[in-house]
């Protein structure tokens, strides 16, 4: 009986601390209005952002944390990016249940699962096997059955289920990727930091109109993990 009113309350514990965050997530939105022109988000990406367990994303170890407005390490050197980021970018993204989505930095996971929850196919490639692994069975136990997990270099995007709607690249490159430019859908957007190592990045929406034309508007200064690969 106990380890079932323990488990119940961790759970109650994680849910009153994603309210939290959302919160927090509200109060940044308004705080960098000037730089995005967004004083808030989608309500439907606020509550996709408050459906999905965060901690589950997390190593157990940092758990107390998995609410904060905040990246926090999930090994091998790598992040999971901060809940207002993710907020962000699912929203400049602009999908729906006809969506086709690539995402490019699986980490651990929890990008795709937010993606999940709105589009209707998502496709993440994550160049560390271990990540990848692990984020592919957590994706699985927790039911998102629409999102498949490659691993390999996202720098070629994934030709063979393009062309995308939204390409979410959650790593910098110095210069945004031609082949993920080819697989952006016309009307389609891509989100993405660019910069190097030690500068600060811009995060930019680069959209394809009907004919083709890509317009690019620079969002955000923002801090990521580099892009790596041999490309
Ligand atoms: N979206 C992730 C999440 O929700 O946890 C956070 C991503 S973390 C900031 C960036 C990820 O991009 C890392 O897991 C890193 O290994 C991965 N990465 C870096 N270069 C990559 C590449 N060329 N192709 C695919 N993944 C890459």
């Amino acid at each position: 009986m106990l380890p079932m009113i323990q488990s119940l309350h961790a759970e109650d514990t994680y849910s009153l601390q994603r309210q939290e965050m959302i919160l927090a997530i509200e109060r940044m939105v308004a705080d960098t209005r000037d730089y995005t022109g967004r004083a808030s988000l989608a309500p439907e990406v606020m509550a996709a952002m408050a459906r999905v367990p965060r901690h589950e994303f997390i190593p157990e170890e940092r758990r107390t944390y998995a609410y904060e407005n905040r990246p926090l390490p999930i090994g091998s050197g790598q992040t999971i990016s901060q809940p207002y980021i993710v907020a962000l970018m699912t929203d400049l993204a602009g999908v729906n249940r006809d969506s086709v989505v690539l995402e490019v930095g699986t980490g651990s996971g929890y990008q795709a699962a937010v993606l999940a929850e709105l589009a209707g196919q998502v496709y993440t490639i994550e160049i560390i096997e271990e990540l990848g692994r692990n984020a592919a069975k957590l994706l699985q136990r927790l039911g998102y059955n629409n999102v498949t997990v490659r691993i390999g270099d996202g720098y070629h995007g994934w030709p063979e289920q393009g062309p995308f709607d939204a390409i979410l690249v959650t790593a910098a490159p110095e210069k945004i990727p031609e082949p993920l430019l080819e697989q952006l859908a016309p009307g389609g957007r891509l989100i993405i930091p660019v910069g190097g190592r030690y500068d600060v990045q811009s995060l930019q929406v680069v959209e394809k109109d009907r004919s083709g034309r890509l317009h690019t508007k620079p969002v955000l200064p923002v801090g990521f993990v580099p892009l790596t690969g041999d490309h």
